[in-house]
This record gives C-alpha cells, structure tokens and sequence, in this order.
C-alpha cells in the first residue's frame, strides 16, 4: 500500500504540473489578443484624427467659397451704389456692404482657426504613427515569444502525458478510480500529506489512534474531515 500510495501523490504532482501547462497553453492567444486590442486602440485613435482633419479642410473650403460669394456680392452692391437716388435705400445698401464685410471677418478667422487645429492634429498624428509602428514591432516579437513559449509548454505537455500513461499502469485500477473520484470532487487535489497529525489540505487533526495506524502505512486512510487519501512519510514527520 505504502508504494501504491506513493505512485499516487506522484501521478498528483504531474497532474497539477499538466493542469498548470494546460493552463498556461491556455493564456497564449489570450495575451495575444490583449496585445491586438491595443493596437486596435491606437489604430482607432488615429483613424478619429484623420476624420477630424477631413472635417476640418472640408470646413475651411466652405468658409472660402462663402468668402470669396460675400465679396462678389459687395462688388455688385457697391456698383448699384451709382444708381441709387433714394437716401434710405443706399443707407440700407451701405449697412448691407458693412455686414457682408463682418461676416467675412467671421470666416476669416475660423479659417484661422481651422488651420490652427489641423496643425496640432498632424503633429499628433506625427507622434501617433511612430508609436503606432513601435507598437506594432512590440506586438510582433511579443508575439514570437508567446508562440515560442507556447510551444514549449506543449512539448513538456506531451512528455508529462506519456509519463503519465506509464505511471497509470503501475498503480492498482480500483485505487486509481478512488484517486479520480476524490480529485473530482476535492477541487483537484485527491491527496493530503499529513504533517503533525494535521492534514496539510483542509488543517485539521487526524484522531490519535487514525495517525497511529497511518503510520503503518499499510492501509488505505481517508483524512475524517475533507475525505482524501491521507499521506504520511517519515522524513517529512521528522523534518
Ligand atoms: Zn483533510
């Protein structure tokens, strides 16, 4: 029994190892797409700036042709001028020339205003596009890593699984049923090595006579709190 008990707290230890692999294989592509949600963020970043600055010139075209309308429509105001006789109507003709003038004002400075604004985006833009391409070598090599690492857990995976499958013939079958039943429904783990008539799993103490006869080693014990296979050894007791 004693070496049977042995092979299994063994086949634990790989089985936690393989667990700890599986789930490290796992994490590969979810740290890849991490990394790409980032890029993604800067992409979309800077793809806004390009829309701001398409707004923009669109903006400023606009704000020329209304210009360049209001002072073909002074210069037929100034030329029917000439014409008027009427006092009010040549005030009201003046005022409107006046106000046209305003308005041009008006544009001319939000055409300043636009260039303004697109000048600070293409400097940002500038500073985007070389951290979007350090970025994107960051993400590359990063990536190389994962996938290297990956590939090596997968290999360690493969050799843990056939050391597996030979330790699993060496160990009696109706035990190794028990082992995976209480590893089921134990979260995992089916073996508590006891240390001080404690069980080193769920902390509590082993009855006197149970930890006497563990010591035996001669039979199969089940910790009488948390039900898995209890484990004794002799160095560890000592140590
Ligand atoms: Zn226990």
């Amino acid at each position: 029994m004693k070496e049977q008990i042995e092979l299994l707290v063994k086949l634990q230890e790989e089985d936690r190892e393989a667990d700890r692999l599986k789930w490290q294989i796992r994490q590969g592509p979810e740290r890849i797409r991490v990394l790409g949600k980032e890029l993604q963020t800067i992409e979309e970043d800077i793809e806004a700036d390009e829309r701001r600055i398409q707004d923009l010139k669109k903006s400023q075209r606009q704000y020329e042709a209304d210009i360049e309308d209001g002072l073909a429509h002074t210069r037929k105001s100034r030329g029917r001028l000439m014409n008027i006789k009427n006092n009010r109507e040549y005030r009201a003709l003046l005022k409107e020339i006046e106000e046209t003038k305003k308005e041009n004002t008006a544009k001319e400075d939000m055409i300043l205003s636009c260039l303004e604004e697109l000048e600070g985006l293409n400097e940002e833009l500038e500073t985007k596009g070389k951290s979007l391409i350090a970025m994107q070598d960051r993400i590359k090599s990063e990536e190389t890593t994962i996938n290297k690492e990956v590939a090596r857990f997968q290999e360690e995976l493969s050799d843990m699984e056939k050391s597996r499958k030979n330790l699993i013939q060496t160990i009696d079958s109706r035990l190794l049923a028990k082992y995976k039943q209480i590893k089921a429904r134990s979260g995992g783990i089916a073996i508590a090595l006891v240390y001080n008539a404690t069980c080193s799993e769920c902390h509590l103490s082993i009855p006197p006579q149970m930890y006497n006869e563990l010591q035996k080693q001669d039979t199969l014990k089940l910790c009488p709190h948390c039900q898995r296979i209890l484990y004794w050894k002799k160095a560890e007791a000592a140590a």
